[in-house]
């Protein structure tokens, strides 16, 4: 064990490890690349947490960094859960839920709370946290607020940012912090402070005022944006401020979340679902801007493609039984109202005037039966990208880009051509409402010839994503993946605007280095993995 393992075993309560085995394991998160760590920390506290960042801050002081990673599940799909310092693995201890509080609907939960738990102990009140990912079952809460997670039903509540009230962080030098919205008065008393948060509040509060068109610049007109960091929201015109939005989405490379305050929602399990049909992609496009101006509109718009259908029929044909039969549509929509009864078969009747003009086939369901019918057909995608062809293996090279939702249309059309051209067939899924799709190639990364192609696949659909005014970090961040195009994408005085975030609270280097900054296209060949697997979530699976 090194100098740095036994020190933290000696100031830790929590365990540290630093074994072969354990280092394997976390080399890999859900994303193509792997990274091993040198030391695996697992934090019984915020006390751990804080130690390990002093002591890593004291070391850089010395000119020796150590970069440190929180991590949650390890279920980022860009390498955004890996380093090759110390890794704070928050799931083992660090998992409680502290407080629900019923009067103000909020929860305070520890970072490595399971997304899933959670969510079950709020149905149980009649609540729940909308902006839930797909991989609930087998996430955090810390990951996914570190990601700025969102899923279905982000088309009508919004993001994980939407709901964070406040965060407890600790800071690159050990400090520990607590945000949340502050008035004028709290903020000029943060100002004030001797210590490096008072430093923060003061370089983060003139930056924005003396770069105002470049903090605007970072808004794009897709619903959804993860790329780089969340300036906007930090300072609101009444002149209140708030660095929440900041550290949320930031994927560790500002702070480490120690703690987190978060708003629910009422949980409606009685819906209507609507399942949509389409043999014209402009038809698609149309119906799904129709269907985005309703007032209070969908909780879910959900997108299944032809060759999505065609796989998972050639997998088993089965799971399609009773919902959906040969010839299938070019595409299928997953409309979903929570409004409560009322309201629903309202905006039920309105969403099929819309489908009457623009889709083929269209049924309604109320019964949990037949819905479960319908979401099959979404959650049938799992099991296809799950399903290994020999050594072909579904992986996420291109995976959560948006585009603004009237680009719908040329972004599939491209992407199919993309396929085609790279002789590739996949199932393209996600939300169509937010025109956010999952497109998931299968290739062998063991072969040389694979490997090229995914770095060809990667630059075309960037250049695809990037002429529709896009962004290639939609609904998590930029990872390791996306960080070689973070300068190009934004441009050269954008990017320097985010170097200087990254700078103001992380001068050494330490938090999450390669995430956001300092990873380059080489760096991403030279991490590749050769067999891409999932093997550390199948507990929990299916996935979709
Ligand atoms: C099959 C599948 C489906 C998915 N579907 C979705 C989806 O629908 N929507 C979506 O948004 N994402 C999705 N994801 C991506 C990912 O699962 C989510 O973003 C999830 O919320 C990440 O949680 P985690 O616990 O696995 O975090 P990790 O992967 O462990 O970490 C994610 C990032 O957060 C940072 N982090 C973790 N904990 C902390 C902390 N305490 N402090 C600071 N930083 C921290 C990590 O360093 C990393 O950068 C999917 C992934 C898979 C494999």
């Amino acid at each position: 064990m090194s100098k740095v393992a036994h020190y933290l075993q000696e100031h830790l309560v929590g365990e540290v490890m630093t074994s072969t085995d354990a280092r394997r394991y976390f080399a890999t998160d859900a994303s193509i690349l792997q990274l091993a760590p040198a030391i695996i920390v697992y934090p019984r506290n915020e006390n751990d947490v804080r130690k390990a960042a002093r002591f890593t801050w004291q070391l850089a002081e010395r000119g020796r960094v150590i970069p440190i990673t929180a991590r949650g599940s390890g279920t980022d799909q860009a390498g955004g859960a890996l380093g090759n310092g110390v890794m704070l693995v928050f799931p083992a201890h660090m998992n409680r839920l502290l407080e629900l509080d019923t009067k103000s609907n909020t929860v305070t939960v520890e970072p490595g709370i399971n997304y899933g738990k959670l969510q079950q102990t709020l149905h149980t009140h009649g609540r729940f946290l909308p902006p839930y990912p797909t991989s609930l079952e087998y996430s955090t809460v810390g990951g996914a607020v570190a990601n700025n997670a969102s899923g279905e039903k982000s088309v009508k509540y919004g993001d994980t940012s939407a709901f964070v009230r406040g965060l407890r962080v600790v800071l690159a030098n050990g400090e520990v912090i607590e945000t949340r919205r502050l008035n004028k008065r709290e903020l000029s008393k943060k100002l004030g402070l001797a210590t490096f948060e008072g430093e923060i509040y003061r370089s983060i509060d003139t930056l924005l005022e003396e770069q105002k068109m470049l903090v605007e610049r970072l808004q794009l007109s897709t619903v959804r944006n993860n790329a780089g960091y969340n300036l906007s929201d930090i300072k609101h015109k009444d002149g209140s401020f708030d660095l929440t939005p900041l550290f949320v989405g930031s994927q560790g490379t500002l702070g480490i979340i120690t703690e987190a305050v978060l708003s629910t929602e009422p949980h409606n399990p009685q819906t209507t679902l609507m399942m949509a049909s389409f043999d014209s992609l402009e038809h698609l496009q149309q119906a799904v801007l129709a269907l985005r101006e309703l007032s209070d509109g969908p909780s879910a718009m959900e997108l299944i493609d032809g060759p999505a259908l065609e796989q998972i029929n050639r997998l088993n044909p089965n799971q399609l039984k009773d919902v959906l039969e040969a010839p299938y549509p070019n595409a299928v929509l997953l409309v979903e109202f929570d409004s409560g009864d009322k309201q629903a078969k309202k905006q039920a009747k309105q969403a099929d005037k819309i489908f009457e003009q623009y889709a083929i086939d269209v049924q309604a369901a109320t019964e949990p039966e037949q819905q479960q019918k319908f979401w099959k057909l979404r959650e049938a995608i799992g099991s296809w990208i799950g399903h290994n062809e020999g050594l072909l293996r579904s992986v996420p090279l291109i995976d959560d880009a948006a585009v603004p939702p009237d680009q719908l249309r040329a972004y599939l059309e491209g992407i199919y051509k993309l396929l085609d051209h790279n002789n590739l067939k996949t199932a393209v899924w996600g939300h169509a409402g937010e025109a956010r799709l999952h497109i998931q190639p299968k290739l062998n990364l063991g072969q040389v010839g694979d490997r090229q192609k995914a770095f060809r696949i990667i630059e075309e659909h960037r250049k695809l994503v990037t002429d529709l005014s896009g962004t290639l970090s939609a609904a998590v961040g930029d990872g390791r993946l996306r960080t070689p195009f973070l300068p190009e994408f934004y441009g050269a005085d954008v990017y320097a605007l985010l170097t200087k975030i990254k700078q103001i609270f992380d001068p050494y280097n330490t938090l999450n280095p390669g995430v956001k900054f300092g990873t380059s296209i080489d760096d991403i060949k030279e991490m590749i993995r050769t067999e891409y697997g999932l093997n550390h979530l199948y507990d929990h699976l299916p996935r979709n």
